[in-house]
């Protein structure tokens, strides 16, 4: 069966859109047995002689299908931020397998798709409220994670060379020289990357970039580990012989919390790097979509997305808040020059597209990869859909019902919100984005509740610690999320663990 018709793709994507549009999955997890059937189904071997292909669809369709979670196909899959997919990115998205375009090089004679890419990205930016010509170097990535590598990548590269500049007029490049040879240039003998509650992937961005996971310091507040504790930076930015790389946690991924509230703050850390040759890369992964929002309600929110445009590059997740399909990452940064100084494809002149300094960049030129899925089309399609107004609808569906299950939480005897806080009920309510953190007041029960919660098959959340308990997370990120629909199943989940608890005790 090949996809060449209009009606032929028309029919098969149709399936799958509706897979994502239908009403969810009424369990969000196979029961044991059906993961277990499933694995004594998997082909041991390869075969010889293939199945063909009608037994091999059916063998994935009914033999493993019935075994994979609902995760993003389901609103009531809270367990990570795993996103959904809107109808439009679905659809797109078997376009793309179906015409199999490699995003690589730029050639605009011979394909569109590099500037699908680059519209999709400035499309981005426009509802994210950036200036897209403020970020020339932008690309897709494979997701947050990547995307951070590249921020540590130009970051590394940007400071060494600014640490060299008042020794040697020639270029000190990383990208060239490598890490030991441009540092001992620069008479640098450490990269620190200084953060708050930085999520674990910049570490192992770190880990990759040979700057070790050890150089990641975090600088937070005693009272409010999220947010810089200013003194401690100022001091370890001044510290001899160190270059430095800022990380901004734009929304924290346990609290939902940002490191920054109002563009004063922002302000205020641009000029401390200015001063000290710093680099300022902000993980926004989820939090960077706080900019589309608009409504009094969600003024804190407003505020701590404010100023980000300060930063020099900024990760952003494709396949969370903007619901299109794994994996889809993006990257943007304000510093064209170092994009090539690092992933420049060197000599490869069969590969070189034009020097136009306006002219789209080739992605391999700019970003890890060298052949590249074209995951710009269901970002383009899923942005044309909805538009600003859409994208922001879905986010404020998503607010209102972590803002719910807070509520629920604060009111409820048996459960606890976290982190401990001293404001109002309203202004706690007012800084929940799409994160809700909590235990139960009962320390027994605690230790099981994440299990407890899951063995309803109902709804998902995973667990994680705090202060040294453990406890339980809420991530609401599903395009599809309906408060007047979710929040009973939800509040009647969590009574349910309760009631049994105390039945059982
Ligand atoms: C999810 C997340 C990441 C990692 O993203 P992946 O897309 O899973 O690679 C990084 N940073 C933050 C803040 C995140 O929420």
């Amino acid at each position: 069966m090949e996809v060449q018709s209009h009606e032929a793709f028309n029919e098969l994507a149709t399936a799958i859109a509706r897979l994502h549009s239908e009403p969810s999955p009424k369990d969000v997890l196979p029961c044991t047995a059906t993961i277990n059937h499933a694995r004594s189904k998997l082909q041991a071997h390869l075969p010889t002689q293939g199945l063909g292909l009608d037994e091999s669809i059916r063998h994935l369709q009914e033999d493993l299908a019935p075994a994979f979670n609902a995760s993003s196909r389901s609103p009531n899959y809270y367990g990570f931020v795993t996103g959904g997919t809107t109808p439009a990115a679905a659809l797109a998205d078997n376009l793309v397998t179906a015409y199999d375009q490699n995003v690589g090089v730029h050639l605009p004679n011979e394909t569109i798709a590099t500037d699908v890419e680059d519209r999709a990205l400035s499309l981005l930016c426009e509802l994210l409220d950036f200036q897209p010509e403020q970020w020339p170097h932008r690309i897709f990535t494979t997701g947050a994670t990547s995307s951070n590598v590249l921020g540590l990548a130009c970051g590394r590269e940007y400071v060494i060379a600014e640490a060299s500049a008042h020794r040697t007029d020639a270029e000190n490049s990383v990208g060239e020289l490598g890490i030991v040879e441009a540092m001992r240039k620069a008479g640098i003998d450490e990269i620190q990357i200084l953060t708050t509650v930085p999520h674990s992937s910049l570490s192992k961005a770190a880990s990759i970039l040979g700057l070790g996971r050890a150089s990641v310091n975090c600088l937070g507040r005693s009272d409010a580990p999220h947010k810089f504790d200013i003194p401690l930076l100022k001091k370890a930015l001044e510290q001899p012989g160190a270059a430095s790389i800022v990380a901004v946690s734009a929304s924290e991924v346990n609290t939902g919390l940002f490191a920054t509230a109002g563009v004063e703050e922002m302000q205020e850390l641009r000029k401390l790097c200015d001063m000290y040759g710093a680099w300022i890369h902000v993980d926004a992964a989820f939090g960077v979509f706080g900019r589309t929002l608009t409504a009094p309600s969600y003024s804190s929110i407003i505020r701590a997305c404010a100023g980000l445009e300060l930063a020099d590059s900024l990760t952003g997740d494709g396949h969370k808040i903007l619901n299109v399909p794994y994996d889809c990452g993006f990257f943007f940064s304000r510093h064209r020059n170092i994009a090539e100084r690092v992933f420049q494809n060197p000599n490869a002149a069969y590969l070189a597209s034009g020097n136009d300094a306006d002219a789209i960049m080739s992605p391999l030129n700019i970003g890890i990869e060298n052949s590249r899925r074209f995951r710009a089309l269901p970002v383009y399609a899923s942005l044309i859909a909805y538009g600003k107004d859409g994208y922001r609808d879905m986010l404020e569906r998503q607010i209102n019902l972590a803002r719910g299950i807070a509520k629920y939480v604060m009111e409820s005897g048996e459960y606890e919100l976290l982190p401990e806080s001293s404001e109002s009920a309203n202004d706690i309510l007012g800084g929940i984005y799409i994160i809700v953190l909590f235990k139960a007041k009962d320390e027994e029960l605690n230790k099981q509740l994440v299990n407890r919660i899951k063995a309803t098959r109902k709804i998902y959340v995973s667990g994680t610690s705090w202060g040294g308990k453990p406890a339980c997370r809420f991530a609401v990120s599903n395009w599809r999320t309906d408060v007047e629909r979710d929040l009973p199943i939800i509040t009647q989940a969590l009574q349910d663990v309760v009631e049994e608890w105390k039945n059982a005790n």
